[in-house]
């Protein structure tokens, strides 16, 4: 496999190109990668890091202790209590039973981002988006939870044109959001974009991109 730094340096410099002045975060998505791969990618450089399972994330967590923790797949309510307080975002809010599981299990505020399903394909997890802003006005005595921002994901073989509209999508309702200056809600952040989309994610106006298998490769031992 390539070196991690090496896919660094082809990466960073596609992402400064679209827009020097737009702070974008890197989320290395570690979940198909070893925990000596995933330290390879804190070597690197990398310092946030992201998995889609409670059981993916504590390995990792044992063997590395600098880093900041994305969960980014459907999280199971009854999974919440295991990984809820080892993690500093979450990308997969999608329904009122897992945030009340979130708002009694969490000792500090845990950073959310709102998981829509700009796409309305049935496969896909997320709020449908005319449902986002209901769902958020929900959250409102919910004093465990901050709404950070929305994360979708694009169809995965679509056109370019068809991945461009479902971000601007996400970026639309992010932005009444945000415009409803709801103070648990700042709904500043978007979360879109992955390996075969991020640059087009980031000319849609993503602030963090989590990327896998361009960066940090895949490799069976890591699958699950
Ligand atoms: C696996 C995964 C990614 C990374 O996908 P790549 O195509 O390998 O970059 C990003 N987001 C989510 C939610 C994922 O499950």
């Amino acid at each position: 496999m390539t070196k991690i730094i090496e896919n660094l340096a082809r990466i960073e410099p596609k992402i400064a190109a679209v827009n020097p002045q737009q702070p974008v975060t890197i989320i290395a998505v570690t979940k198909a990668v070893s925990v000596e791969r995933t330290q390879e990618a804190i070597a690197a450089g990398v310092t946030h890091l992201g998995e889609n399972r409670p059981e993916g994330l504590l390995r990792k967590q044992e063997a590395i202790n600098e880093a900041t923790w994305h969960y980014i797949g459907t999280l199971q309510t009854r999974k919440v209590r295991q990984i809820i307080n080892t993690i500093d975002y979450l990308h997969s809010l999608d329904r009122m039973s897992l945030a009340e599981e979130i708002n009694k299990r969490a000792t500090k505020v845990v950073k959310c981002f709102v998981q829509v399903n700009v796409s309305e394909e049935d496969s896909k997890h997320g709020l449908p988006v005319s449902e986002v802003i209901p769902f958020i006005k929900q959250l409102a005595d919910m004093d465990k939870i901050e709404v950070v921002g929305l994360m979708t994901m694009a169809p995965l073989h679509a056109q370019e044109h068809e991945i461009r509209t479902v971000f601007r999508g996400l970026k639309d309702v992010q932005q009444q959001i945000k415009a409803l200056q709801l103070p648990y809600a700042p709904c500043t952040e978007l979360s879109m974009g992955m390996s075969n989309d991020y640059v087009i994610a980031i000319e849609e106006g993503a602030t963090y991109v989590r990327i896998g298998t361009a960066l940090v490769g895949s490799e069976s031992e890591g699958m699950q």
